[in-house]
């Protein structure tokens, strides 16, 4: 008697457990994904915009308006993309992605990302891939930690098209 009250209890807990699990999981996965980036990611966020656009200031002598965006609407595992269009450069981060990689988003994607907004802005776009040495320059230039150029596999690439 009392050992099956202990096997149903044991029951009772290997299937309730994980289910709280999933459950939890999937409820910040929700949470994640139909709020707003949270107040602590936006500040971070919007400190690293102001280093960048500092040393752009500073190293090119320019402010030119580059908007920068953190999207939901991006139907890949990209981490960012720069766009230029229209004479509009603007710059996307994927949200899914700063719930993974919240420091790489601040610490490599945001200087990736100016670093090809500054290749555009200098009139030096060109066909071939875009993380060239003078992208790659930049990107040091702008603090970016690893600036690796980034040809097969590349975790991020820049597109002169929407999302
Ligand atoms: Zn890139």
């Amino acid at each position: 008697m009392k050992f099956t009250l202990k096997l149903e209890k044991f029951f009772i807990l290997a299937i309730f457990v994980p289910l709280i699990y999933v459950g939890l999981n999937w409820y910040q996965s929700y949470q994640f994904k139909n709020n707003p980036i949270s107040v602590d990611i936006q500040k971070r966020i919007d400190k690293a915009e102001v280093k960048v656009l500092n040393l752009i200031q500073e190293k090119f002598n320019t402010n030119l308006p580059i908007s920068l965006v953190v999207s939901d609407e991006f139907h890949s595992n990209l981490y960012g993309l720069t766009s230029y269009k229209d004479n509009k450069i603007t710059i996307y981060l994927n949200k899914k992605r700063f719930k993974e990689s919240e420091n790489y988003m601040i610490d490599e994607v945001i200087p990736h990302e100016y670093a090809h907004a500054m290749v555009f802005v200098l009139g030096k776009k060109t066909t071939e891939d875009g993380h060239t040495k003078l992208w790659q320059k930049i990107c040091i230039e702008l603090e970016g930690k690893q600036c690796i150029r980034y040809v097969d596999n590349e975790e991020i690439v820049r597109r002169k098209m929407s999302l």
